[in-house]
């Protein structure tokens, strides 16, 4: 059994601030230090010297597996020609072995000079011998070279799906077969490369001091590989993992005996911004005639809705535009009139641009939010003004009015999309580009631990430090609630504590 005091304990619970902390694999005991001392007298003191503990933090968004495979890749993300991309990719080609596939990312995240994409003879001719997957930036699109067009044409033609005339003469996928192909990377990657992977996960949360992630997984509607990794690997990681996987077929998570469906990839509602796919219900201002795009009908959002809930699952899905958003929530309503449930805790994820009337429904519903305040802190309101203009640009991440809703609300960082470190989230929302949209430091903090907690019906377990649960914490360079508003991105895990074991050291 440990003690720790020396440093300010925020609690996220009443009181606030715990002068010290006792536990083992659990907390026992959180307040007076004398008292501590009196009622633990076996307890190991140990002196925080003025760093701050809290308890551990939660990212209510995540895709790991897919983040973790990124990592293994090369880049071309910062290319601004035909030829500089080519140069990169016949570098990575002589480091192949003989069965390998060649996955490179990043494609066009710069302005290509030539405006245009990779010719199939171009890849071709640079990858003879080895399947090529090239993903653009944007990951809407996949570049492929002839071997890598055959292997996937066969996969598909298994499930009895068929290549676009136009994708196959360019190597270019789109829709469907993008997503196919986005699929079978667990499959083709090698020993070496999943062992990277995985290694870059681990790092990722616990350098940042994550115990808990929802993570958002599957990139194949049946037997996945991913999902079937985090399965076996449940109880044996230095953290907590809940998966939501990214499917519409509940019969296959209900197999599995998972208890949360949805997510991104193939649970979007819209899509983003920039390719001009995110769904509002005014057009767009680049473009009078765009409103986005819904991927799914409304009769086939409800109908999977509505098998889900009925399985009492926890749905979650990906909305980023007005419309998409009022999509959800209208399937939402029609299935909970239908069959009223109180502690559902279906959620929508992003809920990015938003107006009042769906706040307004959301609360009336009981749908709660993982919300990504990091983006702000990267990709300010004036990013969107270009898009949807300044009225509806300065809607985004709209935290200030959707906590005054009293709708709970959970932080993430949709890692790969941004890193996992939950201070550029709590910078964002503190200092948000929005002034109405900011929130204090302690709701900021709330985002990360107690209601992301909420988020993922762990509340019992983790994210607040009460005797009971378990012994999850964070020891930081700095505290927060007293550190200038504008250095909250500077603070620094020094140690990640899981189950009271020490998991990380800085
Ligand atoms: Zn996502």
């Amino acid at each position: 059994m440990k003690l720790y005091f020396g440093g300010p304990i925020i609690t996220m619970e009443e009181p606030l601030i715990a002068e010290s902390i006792v536990f083992d694999k659990k907390i026992h005991f959180a307040g007076d230090f004398k008292k501590a001392k009196e009622k633990f007298p076996e307890a190991v003191p140990i002196d925080l010297k003025g760093k701050t503990l809290l308890p551990g933090f939660i990212d209510t968004h995540a895709h790991l597996s897919f983040a973790g495979e990124m990592v293994t890749q090369a880049s071309v993300f910062h290319c601004t020609s035909i030829d500089e991309v080519l140069n990169i990719i016949s570098k990575e080609v002589e480091k192949l072995g003989e069965q390998d596939v060649l996955f490179i990312n990043g494609y066009a995240g710069m302005p290509i000079a030539e405006a245009r994409n990779l010719t199939l003879e171009e890849m071709d001719n640079v990858v003879p011998n080895h399947p090529l997957i090239l993903r653009t930036a944007s990951t809407h699109g996949t570049l492929v070279n002839s071997r890598a067009l055959n292997l996937i044409e066969k996969e598909m033609a298994a499930i009895e799906l068929f290549l676009d005339e136009e994708d196959r003469k360019e190597g270019y996928l789109r829709n469907e077969a993008n997503l196919f192909a986005f699929g079978m990377a667990p499959k083709w990657m090698n020993e070496e490369q999943k062992r990277i992977a995985r290694e870059a996960i681990f790092n990722s949360c616990l350098r940042n001091g994550i115990v808990s992630v929802h993570s958002l997984e599957g990139r194949n509607q049946k037997e996945d590989p991913d999902i079937l990794y985090w399965i076996k690997q449940k109880g044996k990681t230095p953290f907590d993992v809940r998966i939501f996987y990214q499917t519409t077929d509940v019969d296959e998570v209900l197999r599995l005996g998972l208890k949360q469906i949805g997510g991104c990839f193939h649970c979007l509602l819209d899509g983003d911004l920039d390719p001009g796919t995110a769904a509002f219900r005014e057009p767009y201002v680049n473009n009078s005639n765009n409103y986005g795009v819904l991927y799914f009908t409304d009769e086939d959002l409800e109908k999977f809705f509505t098998k889900a809930h009925l399985a009492d699952l926890q749905i979650c899905m990906h909305a980023i535009g007005d419309r998409a958003i009022e999509q959800a929530l209208h399937a939402y309503e029609k299935v909970l009139k239908k069959y009223p449930k109180k502690a559902h805790r279906h959620r929508i994820e992003h809920f990015e641009v938003c107006a009042q009337d769906l706040i307004e429904k959301a609360k009336k519903l009981g749908i709660v939010l993982a919300m990504q305040p990091v983006f702000d802190y990267y990709w300010p309101y004036e990013n969107y003004k270009f898009y949807i203009g300044e009225e509806r640009a300065k809607k985004k991440c709209a935290l200030r009015p959707i906590l005054d809703a009293g709708i709970p609300v959970g932080g993430g960082s949709d890692w790969p999309v941004t890193e996992m470190n939950p201070f550029l989230g709590i910078h964002g929302a503190v200092n948000h580009s929005v002034p109405s949209s900011r929130i204090s430091v302690l709701e900021a903090l709330r985002l990360y631990t107690v209601d992301a907690a909420f988020l993922g019906f762990e509340e019992n377990l983790r994210g607040s430090l009460k005797a009971g649960k378990e012994a999850d914490f964070v020891i930081v360079s700095d505290n927060p609630l007293s550190i200038e508003k504008k250095s909250l991105e500077k603070i620094q895990v020094l140690e990640t504590i899981f189950q009271g074991n020490s998991v990380w050291k800085k």
